[in-house]
């Protein structure tokens, strides 16, 4: 799960690492106050969406009086930023974070993460912060640094001071604050379960501070039952609808940009299933496992999040029934359709427990269906079909 930015930097407060005073705001006049509540002379306005490189966009403003925080405010809410994390379509900005204006001396790159080769969690960093880390990772891969953590003992002090060394942080005021920093980034970021935690750019400020003038921390989504503080700061409104009704359902499903809509049991199923969509020329809409124990009434949720999908041009139903049986995926098919109507090619392939008495089930449904009967007969069926 993804936070917006400020309120990654209010939990990196309680852990003692530095970032700017701010509020968030929702409208112009919130935004007027909160730069009146901090003062000073220099503000920043930054669009809170779930993507990153607002600041490119026009999304991160400079506001120098309180009249323009209010014209900033107003022309960033409501409008739609399109960055390069945030695909084509851009999403629309209904927060903002009203920010002290910092003096920054320097930009640095710092992010934890866990490294599937060790299986253990390592901070980056590196001297090239505030543009895109994977450029620097592409092009200049000796300007990044790392320190790998033994969770037995945690982040030591000597290679978070190692790490700022490496980056080019010497003086010794400042290597203190970065140590500190680190440290607490590597607590938060164990303590709550992240799966990654993103800080470009940190920075050291004219007057000799150590902060964080960013924020990205993304969550466990399976260890979230024990964060209900994390858990509050869900904001549906940056999460794809379908993939909001699906958890509701406890399916496991992704949007995808393809047509191919997938209705697969089993993650390794759907993954050799999208392959072989691929395989055969085609591109799935979705990713979607509906599990092993699925109800018929799961099953018919899970086709009809497919089917209001727009971009769905064709439908493929893959199932191999273990534990599931293919006679509760017929009802839920057959269930669906006649809800809301099938409008478009649907091939059906099923194996295992009860797949006669599935097949039976669409046979005797008055739906157009096309039965299949291998992955590969299946796939070819939907991508010519959907052509
Ligand atoms: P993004 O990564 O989405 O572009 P950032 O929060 O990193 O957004 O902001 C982009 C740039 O804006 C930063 O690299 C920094 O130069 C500037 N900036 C952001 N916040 C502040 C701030 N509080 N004070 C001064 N400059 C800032
Ligand atoms: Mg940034």
């Amino acid at each position: 799960m993804n936070v917006h930015e400020y309120q990654g930097k209010e939990l990196l407060k309680q852990y003692g690492a530095v970032v700017p005073r701010g509020q968030v705001a929702f409208t112009a006049d919130e935004a007027v106050d909160a730069a009146k509540n901090l003062g000073g002379e220099l503000w920043v306005v930054k669009a809170q969406i779930h993507a990153g490189g607002r600041g490119k966009a026009g999304g991160v403003k400079l506001a120098k009086n309180l009249d323009e925080v209010k014209a900033y405010a107003g022309e960033l809410l409501g409008k739609t930023l399109v960055t390069h994390q945030t695909g084509p379509e851009g999403k629309e900005v209904k927060r903002l974070l009203i920010e002290e204006g910092c003096p920054i001396d320097k930009e640095y790159y710092l992010g934890v993460v866990i490294d599937r080769a060790t299986n253990r969690v390592t901070l980056m960093a590196s001297s090239e912060g505030g543009t895109e880390i994977e450029e620097v990772a592409e092009k200049t891969p000796e300007l990044i640094h790392k320190v790998v953590v033994d969770p037995a003992v945690g982040l030591q002090v000597f290679q978070a001071r190692e790490l700022a060394y490496a980056i080019g942080i010497e003086d010794k005021k400042l290597v203190n604050q970065a140590v500190n920093f680190m440290l607490g980034l590597y607590q938060a970021f164990v303590d709550k379960d992240c799966s990654l935690a993103e800080i470009n750019p940190l920075i050291t400020t004219k007057d000799g501070r150590v902060m964080a003038l960013d924020a990205k921390l993304n969550f466990d989504s399976n260890a979230l039952y024990r964060h209900k503080d994390i858990v509050e700061y869900r904001d549906l409104d940056e999460e794809d609808p379908k993939e909001i009704q699906a958890s509701k359902f406890d399916l496991s499903y992704i949007a995808l940009d393809g047509n191919i809509g997938c209705m697969v049991n089993g993650a390794g199923l759907a993954m050799a299933t999208m392959d072989i969509i691929k395989h055969y020329g085609g591109d799935p809409a979705n990713f979607l496992d509906v599990g092993g124990g699925a109800t018929a009434e799961k099953v018919t949720e899970a086709f009809k999040i497919i089917l209001d999908d727009p971009n769905v041009k064709g439908i493929l139903v893959n199932i191999f029934g273990g534990i599931m049986k293919c006679d509760i995926i017929a009802d839920g098919v057959v269930q669906a359709a006649k809800e809301v109507g099938l409008d478009r090619p649907l091939v059906v392939r099923l194996e295992g427990t009860n797949v006669e008495r599935g097949k039976e089930i669409l046979n005797q449904s008055d739906l157009k269906i096309t039965a299949a009967d291998s992955m590969a007969d299946a796939a070819e069926k939907i991508v010519a079909l959907v052509k």
